[in-house]
């Protein structure tokens, strides 16, 4: 019998069920665009198009996992030392969370948990997870490669109108009750004929592009794999040798990188100032990829002309963190990656890896962030060998 502890965000505080919105959602091809089929477990208890990310929903698990034998706890209490997360982490065979609300592992906590095998990322990205220590202690890091990309890639095209068309303002005028039209399309603008650069042409960044294409904007990437030529081509990408020669030549930068030693703190004062006066940003991708306060004396200053994102650190942040409040920001909490469509799929993905982890079959490679001592699978192709740039904090 395994011990399963699973972190996931706290249920509606209009209570579980919601009451949904649509009564399904469509259903997808099998393969995502490239080939990589959609999660296939042998089963699944939920219905697509349920909230399974919150503490009620329990990722559909555990019919599934109580039927076979093993223990289920699910916890929205993450951060600490008297959190119910560090309370369970010593007997706990398999740890999944959820980068919306991560549980961070950092190596303090690894080494509190002498039974953990597998640290399993319901969605993307697991920069939360010290991987340096995880591979020293042999857990294998995991994640549903793919499940939530296209959900982050139109998150991205939306915040990416939303920033250069002035919406929130412009909504803010009509909710109350003003007619203010000088004021609200003083800062809006076309996005056609803008340079728009993408930092990391992987699932999310070639997602976007293609978005974004047919909006007649000039698309440039920076990426530590330059794509093939056919496919640059295909997508009408210009590829940049560096960030900074990137930086200068656009009007917009989205970010779709993983969180490595070469991205942290990227964004600092020099590059946001080497960009043209009034570009935007927009980060999906991890917050610790900008410098924090820099980006908010840059918005304040008019370098910025507005920043976006859905992605914070440490997550939840405190109240007064200063991207809430921050001039021209179209800020999200980190949501686009859990729509209720992302969630049936990385629900589905994160019981596919268990039924392979608890039957002894290998997981899929492209599943695989750690495994057997190093970065395998995708984490050998998107993060980098010098570990991980995570503090993995407890978040406080
Ligand atoms: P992916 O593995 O398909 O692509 C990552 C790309 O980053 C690869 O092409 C890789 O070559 C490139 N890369 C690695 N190091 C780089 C560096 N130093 N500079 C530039 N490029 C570099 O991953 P993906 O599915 O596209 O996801 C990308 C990131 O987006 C994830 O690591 C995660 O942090 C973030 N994400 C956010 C959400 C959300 O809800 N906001 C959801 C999913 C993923």
């Amino acid at each position: 019998m395994a011990t399963v502890l699973c972190v996931l965000y706290p249920d509606p505080v209009t209570g579980y069920p919601p009451k949904y919105a649509r009564d399904s959602i469509p259903q997808l091809p099998t393969q995502y665009d490239g080939g990589q089929g959609l999660p296939s477990p042998e089963a699944i208890d939920f219905k697509p198009g349920a909230l399974l990310g919150c503490v009620s929903g329990e990722l559909g698990l555990r019919e599934y996992l109580e039927s076979q034998g093993h223990k289920l706890i699910v916890t929205s209490d993450k951060d600490g030392e008297d959190s119910e997360f560090e309370k369970y982490l010593p007997e706990s065979d398999v740890v999944i969370s959820q980068p919306f609300w991560p549980a961070y592992l950092s190596a303090d906590r690894i080494a509190k948990a002498p039974k953990l095998k597998l640290a399993l990322t319901a969605g993307i990205g697991s920069d939360h997870t010290d991987l340096d220590a995880a591979m020293k202690a042999g857990i294998t890091v995991a994640e549903v490669t793919y499940s939530n990309s296209i959900s982050v890639a139109e998150h991205a095209v939306m915040q990416i109108l939303n920033l250069v068309r002035n919406f929130v303002p412009s909504h803010e005028w009509a909710v109350n009750g003003g007619w203010n039209i000088a004021d609200c399309v003083s800062r809006a603008y076309d996005v056609e004929g803008f340079d728009v650069g993408i930092i990391a042409a992987g699932r999310i960044g070639r997602a976007l592009a293609k978005r974004l294409k047919p909006f007649g904007v000039h698309l440039h990437y920076f990426d530590t794999h330059r794509l093939p030529e056919e496919v640059e081509n295909e997508l009408g990408m210009t590829f940049h040798d560096s960030v900074e020669n990137l930086a200068e030549n656009v009007d917009i930068i989205s970010v779709h990188s993983p969180l490595v030693p070469a991205t942290y703190h990227l964004f600092d004062e020099k590059l946001i100032n080497s960009m043209r006066r009034g570009s935007y940003i927009v980060n999906t991708a991890r917050a610790e990829i900008m410098v924090r306060d820099d980006v908010v004396k840059a918005l304040e200053s008019g370098q910025l002309a507005g920043y976006a994102g859905d992605v914070w650190y440490p997550q939840p942040p405190a109240v007064d963190h200063p991207w809430r409040t921050m001039p021209n920001n179209a800020m999200t909490p980190h949501v686009s990656g859990t729509t209720l469509s992302a969630q049936a799929r990385y629900a589905a993905g994160t019981r596919e890896v268990l039924e392979d982890f608890f039957a002894s079959r290998p997981l899929r490679d492209e599943y695989k962030i750690v495994d057997g001592g190093k970065l395998a699978g995708t984490g050998a192709a998107s993060y980098s060998t010098d570990g991980n740039s995570s503090p993995g904090s407890t978040g406080n």
